[in-house]
């Protein structure tokens, strides 16, 4: 049987980590594991049930028989969680900025780390977010860090939201994606860091297509180094 090894994809906000995984994982034959889109749904949750994004107990209690899915579509990774699709609805700045807020919870964190865990252990899969190479999946076999200037950050945000029928606008949104950059990254909790052993890769200069040719080239160099 082929090798299939857990890809780990981690950077800042806008740095082309859906689109890249997206395009990596559908290249590869492998599952995707978006692990933002898990603490958007914790943010959705805690909002529709009353409870604030800072209590920890709380917001970690709605982990408990979380039942959530991807479907990769085209250009599209559709979310459920219980079989009911979640649209856009945890793509708004809103969602953003309170998936930030519980995912510096260490409770919240400790409640979903089996989750992800679970869904990828199998392998075969493309799991990008924030902590993945260096406390979820430390084992991964190829480990990218992805990265691109904060204006180019910005843009390329301001684009998607754009595309998606959202009014947005360049410095308030710079704005929050630094923000939510200097939360994610100064938080206690599995920080945002590059892992000793991931390769980083700064696409301000480059299309999608050129860092998935060099992400995919090192997969198929790890796959090789492991068919031997
Ligand atoms: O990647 P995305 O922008 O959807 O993530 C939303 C938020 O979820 C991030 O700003 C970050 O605070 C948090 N997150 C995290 N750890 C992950 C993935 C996302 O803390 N592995």
């Amino acid at each position: 049987m082929a090798t299939r090894l857990i890809v780990a994809i981690d950077g800042p906000a806008g740095a082309g980590k859906s689109t890249t995984a997206r395009m990596l994982a559908a290249a590869l034959g492998y599952a995707l594991l978006d692990t933002g889109a898990i603490y958007r749904v914790m943010a959705l949750r805690a909002r529709e049930r009353g409870i604030a994004w800072d209590d920890g107990p709380g917001v970690a209690a709605l982990a408990d028989g979380l039942n959530i899915s991807f479907k990769l579509e085209g250009s599209v990774n559709r979310v459920f969680t219980d079989g009911h699709d979640l649209g856009t609805s945890i793509r708004t700045p809103e969602i953003s900025d309170g998936a930030s807020r519980v995912s510096a919870l260490p409770e919240v964190r400790a409640a979903l780390l089996d989750l992800q865990r679970r869904i990828g252990a199998a392998g075969g899969v493309v799991v990008e977010g924030r902590d993945i190479g260096t406390v979820v999946f430390p084992h991964a076999e190829a480990k990218f860090f992805l990265t691109a200037s904060a204006d180019e950050r910005a843009r390329r945000r301001v684009a998607e939201l754009r595309a998606a029928g959202r009014p947005a606008e360049l410095d308030t949104t710079r704005a929050e994606l630094m923000a939510r950059d200097e939360r994610d990254s100064t938080r206690a909790a599995a920080p945002l860091r590059k892992a000793d052993d991931a390769l980083e890769i700064d696409s301000s200069a480059l299309n999608p297509a050129e860092v998935v040719a060099r992400m995919a080239a090192v997969v198929a160099e790890r796959t090789a180094e492991r068919t031997r």
